[in-house]
């Protein structure tokens, strides 16, 4: 008989224990506005498997062909999660991007997430947000910092299921750098307005697309994203000092790029 998928998983040595047939684990459990990509990496951690050992073990219910589980899973993964660990299915659909507000305003994903160490560092279980991978959001206003965008030990994206060796997702995935201890730069007030405007209308989501204006609302998310980003690079009308916590600091824009307008 083919064994369940949950039956044969890689694992390294263990500490925890592993997920068995039956039943996992309920804990760790996902988090508000988590990542799904965050969740299955904290989850392999918690049973002692490398991120990649673990996805490898539920590619017969995920299937061969989804590359990145944050855009789109099947809905009988979701439910397989579910059942496994006796949480409800609505924990793990809320994993998913069409949950958010973002997604009904056709923001994009970026390739990999962006990070602030300032809030991994004060989290007793760090994770990554839906916010740190979707395009108009690059500042942590818990921290009032720019995000993080790649290791600033080897470059690398973050990149959160990488990898057969356990680690934990603040480890970079290809020098296992502690992330936690990237420098972030501190954002412009001006910035951090732009940024507020953006939380502004991501919370009026709801009310936009009953007033059906989806359209106008993301022209105005992507002048917001592009104006941000031209403050990422020009600080006071000077291009930014390069920056050790980031090293694509500043990205490139020739000089008379644009100023900010709002
Ligand atoms: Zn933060
Ligand atoms: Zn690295």
């Amino acid at each position: 008989m083919r064994p369940e998928p949950a039956d044969r998983f890689p694992v390294e040595p263990l500490e925890r224990g592993r997920p068995e047939a039956d039943r996992w684990a309920a804990e760790p459990a996902p988090l508000d506005g988590e990542l799904l990509s965050s969740w299955l990496n904290r989850y392999a951690w918690a049973n002692a498997m490398g991120p990649d050992a673990f996805l490898r073990g539920l590619r017969p219910v995920l299937g061969r062909n989804v590359t990145d589980p944050d855009s789109a899973v099947p809905a009988r993964f979701l439910e397989f999660l579910a059942r496994q660990t006796g949480l409800p299915v609505a924990r793990f659909t809320l994993l998913q991007s069409g949950a958010h507000a973002w997604a009904s305003l056709g923001m994009e994903m970026r390739p990999a997430p962006y990070f602030c160490p300032g809030c991994w560092r004060a989290e007793p279980a760090p994770y990554v947000r839906w916010g740190w991978r979707m395009t108009p959001l690059q500042i942590c206003s818990e921290h009032g910092s720019w995000l993080c965008r790649r290791c600033p030990n080897c470059r690398a994206p973050l990149s959160l299921l990488q990898g057969v060796s356990r680690r934990h997702l603040w480890e970079c995935a290809a020098c296992r750098h502690d992330l936690r201890r990237a420098k972030a730069l501190p954002a412009l007030p001006v910035a951090i307005l732009g940024q507020g405007l953006v939380h502004d209308i991501l919370d009026q989501a709801d009310a936009i697309a009953r007033e059906g204006i989806g359209k106008e609302a993301f022209r105005v998310l992507s002048d917001l994203d592009a104006g941000l980003n031209a403050l990422a690079v020009w600080r006071g009308g000077r291009p930014a000092r390069r920056w050790s916590g980031d090293p694509d600091w500043p990205p490139s824009m020739a000089p008379g790029a644009p100023s900010m307008t709002f």
